[in-house]
């Protein structure tokens, strides 16, 4: 398939646009994986102070964060809105002006949380921006979960690309998001993001000086699956070299759908993250974010508020 043509709102009637491929038609209100028919949906959008500081600024990374999800981990942190379905339709003038709203409030970007299963209103909408002078930064906040011959047609309008890599392990992949292929599908889709875009530039990781392009690779630790994260990060390594910008994320809380399956239900111990910390060194990775390890929940989100994120709230 052609990617210039998977953009277009067409997309959504025989939709592949993600690894997926599940060939339904969203037009005509059916779901995929995604769980999404084509009418846009958003849970909460607005400035937000937890991304990383080169995100965040002073003045927030202005968040989207739409409805549903084509990777679906089980232990998703944003499960009200990837597995529950909360969210709000927009249509596209209204998704429009949402954004056009957000840009407004001198946010340092505009931060598009899980777009992929939403491309084509994305990629509408962005473009309508650009031609009426919305200059900041838009930043594709995404699984890592996607076809690699995609990731031209994203970069076509994003500045920064910040995906997930979340497994090493294809069957720890099969475990939480019923599909093996991932390590290889993500792997392949970070190389081609690096291949247009280079690393997150500038690296200023006081967050005086926000990112404006590049690539800034995200890995979450699971509590138990500290081998995962090691091979992680020998892959990324391996791969990028130790320039690669990263951000090791410690802040794993169980979910509903954990307990439900009795699996990953404990926090990250500090000894589990020291690991993974001592290997981001012994590796030489010289631009990584470690993240402390949470003494609070001021950043686990509860989709039912306005603001979803108590620590926005100064
Ligand atoms: S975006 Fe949704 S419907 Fe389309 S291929 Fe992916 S999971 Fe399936």
């Amino acid at each position: 398939m052609n990617c210039a043509t998977i953009t277009n709102f067409e997309a959504y009637e025989n939709c592949r646009l993600c690894p997926r491929e599940c060939g339904v038609d969203r037009a005509a209100g059916r779901t995929g994986v995604c769980e999404e028919t084509a009418e846009c949906r958003i849970a909460s959008a607005g400035p937000h102070f937890g991304e990383e500081p080169c995100f965040s600024g002073t003045r927030g990374s202005g968040t989207v964060f739409f409805t549903g999800c084509s990777t679906g981990c089980f232990f998703c942190q944003n499960w009200q809105i990837s597995h529950e379905g909360a969210g709000h339709v927009y249509d596209r003038e209204s998704f429009y002006a949402l954004l056009k709203a957000l840009a407004a409030k001198d946010v340092h970007n505009i931060n598009f949380v899980t777009p992929d299963h939403f491309w084509p209103h994305i990629a509408w909408a962005c473009s309508r921006l650009r031609t009426e002078g919305v200059s900041i930064p838009f930043l594709f906040n995404s699984s890592g979960y996607h076809r690699e011959d995609m990731i031209e047609a994203y970069a076509g309008h994003m500045n920064i690309f910040m995906p997930d890599f979340k497994f090493a392990d294809p069957e720890l992949a099969q475990q939480c998001m019923q599909d093996r292929r991932y390590p290889d599908i993500a792997l392949k889709a970070i190389r081609k993001m690096v291949e247009l875009k280079g690393f997150l530039t500038p690296w200023d990781p006081s967050g005086e000086t926000t990112a404006v392009s590049g690539v800034l690779v995200r890995h979450l630790v699971l509590p138990g699956h500290i081998q995962n994260s090691i091979d992680a990060l020998h892959l990324l390594k391996n791969e990028f070299g130790p320039l690669l910008p990263i951000s090791v994320m410690s802040q794993f809380r169980p979910t509903r759908l954990c307990t439900a399956r009795d699996c990953l239900t404990r926090t990250l111990s500090p000894q589990e993250f020291e690991e993974v910390v001592a290997e981001v060194e012994s590796l030489g990775f010289e631009n990584a974010f470690i993240q402390s390890v949470p003494d609070s929940d001021a950043f686990m989100p509860d989709f039912r508020r306005n603001d979803p994120f108590r620590g926005n709230r100064r």
